[in-house]
């Protein structure tokens, strides 16, 4: 069977072997960020809907572990897009737990986690994993290019929330990009709302793949080592 929304197994630096689900049609998210490894986002928008048949997602992952294929550390949300616009995610994750004891992760952008529905769904992931580029405005723009409603403000708000409501794992990610937010001023800036966010990882990132703008340049391993320190102990770069 050709699986339309599983991805994977795939290795994967943080989580081992995951299974990733993709709830969400390419290239359909809230941003359009310069470093995006999927391509450039055609349909920005903050709507949540059924973008896909969430029961054809369950039913292709209850084949997979019938079939006994290799068993995942985890199944993943990520993707082709941003897996929360999916306003069905928390009635897929219930289903999913229905059928095996595989923890699951969910990769967001954090673009609308200021929306209690969409923490709501969220609380019944085992691991969440939001991206957190910036904390001033004009950074976070040039970096992510949100849709227009989105606000840097709102989601920062929306991530301390979740931290007082999620009582599981949480990992900020933190992309740095050369030129746009690696500056030690930036970081500190960053490092500041993560105290108040209160991860229980903050994982340091730079460009991986081909970018979605060729703009979009990578911060060499040495500096990110270096940026890591401003965040403490609980970083690390990935
Ligand atoms: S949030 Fe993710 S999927 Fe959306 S543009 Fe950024 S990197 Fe790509």
């Amino acid at each position: 069977m050709n699986y339309k929304y599983l991805v994977g197994p795939i290795t994967s630096r943080r989580l081992g072997l995951s299974l990733g689900i993709d709830p969400i049609p390419s290239k359909t998210c809230s941003f359009d960020c310069l470093y995006c490894e999927v391509t450039k986002t055609n349909n920005k928008t903050v709507e949540r809907k059924e973008y896909v048949n969430a029961d054809e997602i369950l039913s292709e992952l209850k084949h997979y572990l019938e079939k006994g294929k290799k068993k995942p550390d985890y199944i993943t949300f990520s993707g082709s897009g941003e897996p929360t616009l999916n306003s069905k995610l928390g009635y897929i994750i219930k289903g999913i737990k229905k059928l095996t004891n595989i923890p699951v992760a969910v990769i967001t952008n954090s673009s609308i986690i200021d929306r209690l529905d969409v923490r709501e769904e969220l609380l019944k992931a085992d691991l969440i994993i939001p991206s957190l580029d910036a904390v001033t405005e004009s950074v976070f723009k040039k970096i992510d290019l949100p849709h227009k409603s989105i606000k840097i403000e709102n989601i920062i708000n929306g991530l301390i929330e979740l931290r007082k409501e999620y009582n599981k794992e949480i990992w900020l990610e933190v992309l740095v990009l050369k030129g746009y937010n690696d500056s030690i001023e930036e970081i500190k800036k960053i490092a500041e709302v993560a105290k108040k966010i209160n991860p229980d990882k903050i994982q340091i990132n730079s460009l991986d793949r081909a970018p979605a703008y060729s703009i979009a340049q990578k911060v060499e391993e040495d500096k990110l080592n270096e940026l890591k320190k401003i965040f403490g102990i609980i970083a690390e770069v990935i």
